[in-house]
């Protein structure tokens, strides 16, 4: 049986985070387009080569060839027990385009696990975010906070002053917010209209309750 995944959710609703856990336990490659056009552009692929020329010219990779990429994806060897997506599709396009490609082969995908946080729980998490200018360290205010407030633990950077990233402002996360609302929220209704929605409460909840969930749902598909 294969179990083929896509996550849902927010920015910053911890949907990689747990997409790796489960890649880890159930032994599925997680899989991001992000890797996917990494992987394209070095083997020189011709849909790689293609998302080249828009990438270089500023414009967006269209959402068909974004699709087919990732169709090519999930059918190599390691993706014979399934996959688990994240960060695709991220629009309502993409999911329909997705589908489309998916029932070309006959196939089909068995569940979306959408990860709901409310968007005053995202603001608080990213926007407790600090990084260390020198070395690239990720601290969280609130989560995981230097040992020394206001400074990098790594010995190497002689207690260099954390900065907060501009794209852990406030105002960006909230932009990032209603992008997602606008243009990738529409897909959960989609999956719902499909009968392959399962949702996780993520707000106030550790990630490891959210592990336990998501466990729960994917023993009660058999796996
Ligand atoms: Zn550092």
């Amino acid at each position: 049986m294969g179990l083929k995944i896509v996550m849902l959710g927010g920015p910053g609703a911890g949907k990689g985070t747990q997409a790796k856990r489960m890649a880890g336990k159930y032994g599925l490659p997680h899989i991001s387009t992000g890797d996917i056009f990494r992987a394209n552009l070095k083997e020189g692929t011709s849909l790689g080569l293609k998302a080249k020329g828009y990438m270089e010219s500023g414009q967006l990779v269209p959402d068909e060839l974004t699709c087919e990429l990732v169709a090519n994806r999930i059918v190599q060897d390691d993706c014979g027990a399934g996959f688990i997506l994240d960060g695709f599709p991220r629009s309502l396009p993409q999911a329909e385009e997705f589908t489309r490609l998916m029932e070309a082969r006959g196939e089909s995908l068995d569940v979306a696990i959408d990860i709901d946080v409310t968007d005053e729980e995202i603001v608080e998490r990213l926007s407790s975010r600090r990084s260390c200018p020198k070395c690239g360290a990720i601290y969280n205010l609130k989560f995981g906070p230097p040992k020394q407030e206001g400074v990098c633990d790594n010995p190497e950077c002689e207690g260099e002053a954390l900065i907060q990233r501009k794209d852990d402002c406030e105002a960006t996360i909230r932009e990032r917010l209603r992008v997602y609302h606008e243009t990738t929220e529409p897909i959960i209704a989609y999956y719902g209209d499909q009968g392959i929605l399962k949702s996780v409460m993520g707000t106030g909840v550790t990630p490891e309750v959210v592990f336990g969930k998501i466990e729960e749902i994917l023993s009660a598909m058999g796996a």
